[in-house]
């Protein structure tokens, strides 16, 4: 799956860590998340897509 965020919507706010961990980080210094995991079994992509519609912005892409 290709997934990618935004940086320049992104407003840091760790929704999308909080809600999947395995997949997206908060770069603290950078102030935005990042991706840090590109593959993942079923059911952590239940969370991906979980994140993706928990981000306020709506900068999570797939
Ligand atoms: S939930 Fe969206 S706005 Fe918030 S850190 Fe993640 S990608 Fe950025």
């Amino acid at each position: 799956m290709s997934l990618m965020i935004d940086v320049e919507k992104c407003v840091g706010c760790g929704v999308c860590m909080q809600v999947c961990p395995a997949v997206f980080k908060l770069d603290d210094e950078e102030g935005y998340a990042t991706v840090i995991s590109r593959e993942y079994d079923d059911k952590t992509e239940g969370f991906v897509k979980e994140a993706i519609g928990s981000c306020p912005i709506g900068c999570i892409n797939i």
